[in-house]
């Protein structure tokens, strides 16, 4: 079989982890596998180089910030591939340049066009295993490009699409995807399968287990992709196809989001365009709106409220700063100490009562409801920050999700 396996930051966060890394790609490759790595930096090294550029610049310029984001990646494939051929097994660092993998010029949110992946072919040929840094391609202009936090999920599952791989292997700090974080809800119970949509929406609403775009990746190109843990040896989770069974429970999993910002644009005149000028102006520039709501209008005025990601937030004042309204600027207030909880399942689509569940739930624990919204398969409610593990607990237990009392569940590192 062809397997590629990513290592996430934890599993290859110091010397002695990369060597457990080394051994368990040994391992596959004694096993008769031919393996692709992919390896994210070491844990706290994208945020460390991050930080660094913000003391020198307030607003980095982004080409230059991807040059050096890039490079936490090219650490540890270096030294993968040093332990790996210790070991004896032919082993070739490459980065995201070296094996073609092609993005737009977005630079920190590029997109995934091309992976040639020949030279990923030439090695394997030979008997090599490539070891390739994750999070990281090359834009139209031969400048490095970053593929967005958690980025490494993608280059896995992109390199497992472009080279047909019998499996893409996410090998991180927790043994599996579970029904809730497993760091805020203790009974946390890890899922054996979830569907794609599922995970889909549980990575957009805050579950970084894995990166929204690898998962929305897999759905299209089809790739078999399993969450393991790097540091047991489990059955974890698989994403996969949905089937009859699957909808048998209304929720699979409770999420929270507090990278989101809510912005209102108050007395906003109430004539068609209006909208249509803001939200084209926003989306222009890039910045995804999630939820919006349109007060009722009084005379002639109304409120608009919507959520972005919290870092979008400079560009979003910057943006709506730029409008006006038959002739005049707009009335902004940012409140970014918001949280999104949501409730995702597949199961939905055939149960009722889970919205009026999750309200009645929140409305127990006194916590106000901001904004809601909706789709199929998900109900997120927008919060005061300050009750957000409050309320993913909560809404853990009342959807009856958690474990039976005293079985232990939890992050393995
Ligand atoms: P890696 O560095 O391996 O990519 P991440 O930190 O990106 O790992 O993702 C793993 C983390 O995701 C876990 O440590 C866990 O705290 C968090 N997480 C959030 N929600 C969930 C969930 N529903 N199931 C499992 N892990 C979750
Ligand atoms: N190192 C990058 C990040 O921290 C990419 C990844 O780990 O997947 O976001
Ligand atoms: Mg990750």
């Amino acid at each position: 079989m062809l397997i590629v396996q990513k290592f996430g930051g934890t599993s290859v966060g110091d010397l002695d982890r990369i060597q457990k890394v080394a051994e368990r790609v040994a391992r596959t490759v004694a096993e008769g596998h031919k393996v692709v790595v992919v390896a994210s930096a070491m844990a706290g090294q994208t945020d460390s180089l991050l930080e660094m550029a913000h003391r020198l610049h307030g607003n980095p310029p982004a080409r230059e910030l991807d040059l050096l984001l890039s490079s936490g990646e090219r650490v540890t494939v270096a030294l993968l591939a040093m332990a790996l051929n210790a070991r004896g097994v032919p082993a070739q660092a490459f980065t995201g340049r070296q094996v073609g993998i092609e993005t737009d010029a977005l630079h920190t949110r590029a997109r995934i066009e091309r992976i040639s992946g020949e030279r990923l072919k030439v090695a394997l040929d030979q008997g090599i295993t490539p070891v390739v840094a994750g999070f990281q391609g090359i834009s139209p202009g031969s400048d490095v490009t970053t593929l967005g936090r958690g980025g490494s999920d993608l280059t896995a599952v992109a390199v497992a699409a472009a080279l047909r791989a019998d499996r893409c292997d996410i090998f991180t700090d927790v043994d599996g995807v579970y029904t809730a974080d497993p760091r805020i809800v203790s009974n946390a119970r890890r899922l054996e399968r979830v569907t794609f949509e599922e995970m889909l929406e549980l990575a957009s609403l805050g579950a970084k287990v894995l990166q929204t775009r690898s998962v929305l990746f897999a759905m299209r190109h089809g790739v078999p992709v399993q969450v393991l843990s790097s540091f047991t040896d489990g059955p974890g989770t698989l994403v996969t196809k949905e089937d009859a069974a699957m909808e048998q429970v209304a929720v699979s999993g409770v999420t929270y989001d507090r990278n989101q910002a809510k912005v209102t644009i108050v007395d906003v005149p109430d004539h068609p365009g209006v909208a249509a000028l803001i939200f084209g102006a926003l989306g222009e520039a890039g910045i995804l709106i999630d939820m919006i709501i349109q007060n009722i209008s009084h005379a002639g005025s109304t409120d608009i409220s919507f959520t972005v990601p919290r870092a979008d937030l400079a560009r979003v004042r910057e943006v709506t700063g730029k409008i006006r309204v038959d002739d005049k600027p707009l009335d902004v207030t940012v409140a970014d100490r918001i949280a999104k909880v949501s409730a995702v399942g597949v199961g939905m689509r055939s149960h009722t009562g889970v919205a009026s569940q999750m309200f009645k739930t929140l409305a127990d624990e006194e916590i106000n409801i901001q904004m809601i919204s909706t789709s199929e398969i998900k109900i997120s409610c927008v919060i005061d920050e300050r009750y957000t593990e409050l309320a993913v607990r909560a809404l853990h237990d009342a959807f009856g999700l958690g474990t039976a009392a005293g079985a232990p569940a939890g992050p393995a590192a």
